[in-house]
């Protein structure tokens, strides 16, 4: 495969943080590769533009509470195992905690630190009455089994009961979770808090299965925010979003959503990566095709083979070549969607993109310095709050649904969730005119100028 012609970087850009007197003042470390400095120095640089007051600075460069819990679980070997989990709580000036849970060997405090506050950003953009929360489990899910993923799933939500509920805090599904773990924690609450009725007690948890109360358009919802925010803004950067090339990090929910929804508006996913491989065609690949692959086999490694080529040798969008990570990520597109894991798009990995667009479906995959040189290059970053907003929307709808006991036919769901999108977008566009700034700091801004007001309307207790 032939190499594309940008060169990486001679040198990294500086990787000093820019708000440095809020965490001198909160006596925090000043690790440049750590992501909760990391999101929040982005944060404040926004804050800063908006002068928002210095005690919602302070305010907002801590979480308001972190909860670290250890339980034993019972393997099907008969011996017992100690898990670690997390519960952070970033934000709730607007409404209920919310955000999810996370089950991922690499989980740590400040990672999930960092995807609270996040959350307590994407739910004021999107103005869902929702503050930020997240959590996580430091478990690898593909290497338990079935019951044994139940119990850890059952004594993890047990553990943080008491810090959780429908009106208080409520967990969703992230990396490693699904519907089944959301059913699981949905359960185990109902018969174990007493204060909310059976029914109501449900509505503790969203992403939950359609059959317990889950919503229509849950599933794909981040995948559609991504392609709706995509079909809002490509048009006003010269993209059409019919024919536009893109690549794809991560085929999971995120991924193999945006994927499969992008195709359907005209778009050609030409490469795939994820955690078994990368794979390339230039003809474009069968978004659909590759989403039924990862569900059987566990990764996007294979494709290729699996479907084999047309008698003439050429390639069929049923079809794929195997490539290094390298080549991937120099794969030409209009559009690159990393939809995997946090701060994989380095300085080394910005230098070998060759995109028009990075649309961030995961939560801060851009590393500050990869930001910098992906805008050094011309290369527009979408930030995640904004692109990846469309699955808390649809947690919103789903908790909205359990309340009154209706459920929305689809039309419905996907109807709402794009006005929150398309409004988010222009929130975004709208804050950036006015401030002259880069979209994650007009993102940031307009999520801020919500919170600001709601903190100055209520002003701060007693
Ligand atoms: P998932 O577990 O369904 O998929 C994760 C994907 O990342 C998989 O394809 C996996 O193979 C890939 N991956 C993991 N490590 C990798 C590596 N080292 N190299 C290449 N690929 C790797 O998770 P998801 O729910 O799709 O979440 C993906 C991202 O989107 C996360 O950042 C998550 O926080 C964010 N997000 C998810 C939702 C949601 O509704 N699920 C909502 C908002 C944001």
């Amino acid at each position: 495969m032939a190499k594309a012609s940008i060169a990486a970087p001679t040198a990294a850009p500086t990787a000093d943080f820019q708000t440095s007197g809020v965490f001198d003042e909160l006596g925090m470390e000043r690790d440049p590769n750590n992501l909760y400095l990391q999101v929040i120095d982005s944060v404040l640089q926004a804050a800063d533009i908006l002068e928002l007051p210095h005690h919602l600075k302070l305010i907002l460069a801590q979480p308001k509470n972190e909860v670290m819990v250890h339980f034993p679980v019972r393997m099907n070997d008969g011996d017992y195992r100690l898990f670690k989990g997390y519960r952070v709580q970033h934000n709730n000036v607007l409404g209920p905690y919310k955000g999810g849970v996370r089950f991922h060997p690499d989980v740590h405090l400040d990672d999930v630190k960092a995807l609270a506050a996040l959350m307590t950003m994407k739910c004021s953009l999107v103005r869902v009455p929702f503050g930020g929360a997240k959590g996580g489990c430091k478990v690898d899910p593909r290497a338990i089994d079935h019951d044994e993923l139940m119990r850890v799933s059952r004594r993890f939500i047990t553990a943080i009961s008491n810090i959780i509920g429908p009106d208080t805090d409520i967990p969703a599904p992230d990396v490693g979770t699904n519907a089944q773990v959301m059913a699981w924690f949905a359960d185990t609450y109902t018969n174990t808090a007493g204060s909310y009725s059976r029914h109501d007690a449900m509505r503790v948890v969203t992403g939950k299965p359609l059959e317990m109360g889950g919503s229509l358009g849950r599933e794909k919802a981040t995948g559609q925010g991504v392609v709706d925010v995509l079909a809002e803004m490509l048009p006003g950067m010269g993209l059409p979003i019919e024919g536009a090339r893109v690549s794809i990090l991560g085929y999971g929910n995120v991924g193999s959503w945006t994927g499969r929804l992008i195709e359907e508006k005209g778009a050609r996913v030409v490469a795939v990566m994820d955690h078994t491989g990368a794979i390339r065609n230039d003809e474009g690949i069968d978004a659909v095709l590759l989403a039924e692959h990862v569900a059987e086999t566990g990764g996007v490694a294979g494709f290729g083979t699996a479907h084999g080529r047309t008698k003439t040798g050429r390639h069929t969008q049923a079809d794929a070549d195997a490539v290094t990570a390298e080549e991937f990520y120099r794969t030409p597109v209009d559009v690159f969607v990393p939809a995997a894991l946090e701060q994989m798009i380095d300085v080394e990995k910005a230098g070998w993109l060759e995109c028009k667009v990075v649309a961030e479906a995961a939560n801060a995959p851009t590393t500050p310095q990869g930001e910098r040189l992906l805008q050094a290059r011309g290369v527009e970053v979408l930030p995640a709050i904004l692109c990846n907003a469309g699955g808390v929307t649809v947690s919103y709808l789903e908790w909205v649904q359990n309340k009154q006991s209706v459920s929305w036919d689809l039309e419905r769901v996907d109807t709402t969730l794009n006005k929150h999108m398309v409004l988010a977008a222009r929130r975004t566009l709208l804050a950036r005119h006015r401030y002259e700034c880069d979209m994650r700091t007009a993102a940031y801004i307009a999520a801020l100028e919500n919170i600001g007001k709601v903190y100055s309307l209520r002003g701060i207790f007693p």
